[in-house]
């Protein structure tokens, strides 16, 4: 499959910082993609001038065949872009929030179903600030599908989740990507990067210095003789975390 995301020397500028520095990639179509990259890197700024959201210093963004100079409506239309979830109406329920959005996107969706995907059925009568912070990011990925989309950006998507609650959004994410989407994130999570990317993008200071596939950048890494200290246990904590309190979609 062919690249659905050409990004062509992109520059961000505020003031007079640059904070993304021509940077050039691509994203193909149906795959999971990463920006990774330290505090400050330019990832979101990134993802947010790809998402019609904040404009561009120059370079060329091209989505799904679509010029971001020229089509950005159409761009929106074909995209799912996770809100922050201060964005939502604490007072209104799971299920208004859901008919609010078809509404706005004039689709016709059904929000129990919707809900099923991220198996907060049995929350439809709740409200947003009834949630936990496992739920709310569940429902924030679920709103990101009303309108069907080509592609869905997620920006740390499990960042404050539990790692319960991180495995089973992996899954979702993974779900997602089955059923034809191509998902790109960010996280600041090696092993979620591990366990989802195709392929991962390491910005640092505005630039991207290295591109690939994890297993490739990891070989890459030991062929320089990198050696890891030796782990004395087969197990760690995380292991203890999950196997005492793990279960499916933990409510916590
Ligand atoms: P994090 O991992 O902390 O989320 P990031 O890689 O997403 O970081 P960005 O939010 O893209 O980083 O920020 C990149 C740089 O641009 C930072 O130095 C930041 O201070 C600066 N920056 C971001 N937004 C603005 C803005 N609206 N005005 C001025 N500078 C900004």
């Amino acid at each position: 499959m062919g690249a659905i995301i050409q990004v062509n020397n992109l520059v961000k500028k505020y003031g007079d910082f640059e904070a993304v520095k021509g940077i050039s990639f691509e994203v193909m179509e149906g795959e999971i993609f990463g920006l990774l990259g330290p505090n400050g890197a330019g990832k979101t700024t990134t993802l947010e001038i790809i998402e019609t959201l904040r404009e561009k210093t120059s370079g060329d963004v091209i989505v799904d065949g679509m010029n971001l100079d020229k089509e950005p409506q159409a761009i929106k239309n074909i995209i799912g872009v996770q809100l922050q979830a201060a964005g939502y109406y604490p007072n209104l329920n799971l299920k208004q929030i859901i008919d609010l959005f078809s509404g706005l996107y004039n689709r016709d969706v059904d929000p129990l179903t919707l809900l099923d995907t991220v198996n907060l059925r049995d929350k439809a009568k709740s409200k947003f600030k009834e949630l936990s912070g496992g739920q709310k990011q569940r429902f924030s990925i679920a709103t990101t599908l009303i309108n069907e989309p080509k592609i869905i950006f997620l920006d740390e998507p499990t960042t404050g989740l539990d790692p319960q609650a991180r495995r089973n959004l992996w899954e979702l994410i993974i779900q997602l990507r089955s059923r034809g989407a191509t998902v790109v994130l960010t996280t600041h999570y090696m092993d979620e990067a591990e366990e989802l990317c195709e392929r991962v993008a390491i910005i640092d200071k505005g630039e991207i210095i290295a591109l690939s596939t994890p297993n490739e950048l990891i070989d890459r890494l030991l062929a320089t003789g990198f050696k890891r200290p030796k782990e004395v246990k087969a197990a760690n904590l995380e292991d203890v975390f999950l196997n005492m309190t793990g279960r499916e979609w933990r409510e916590g």
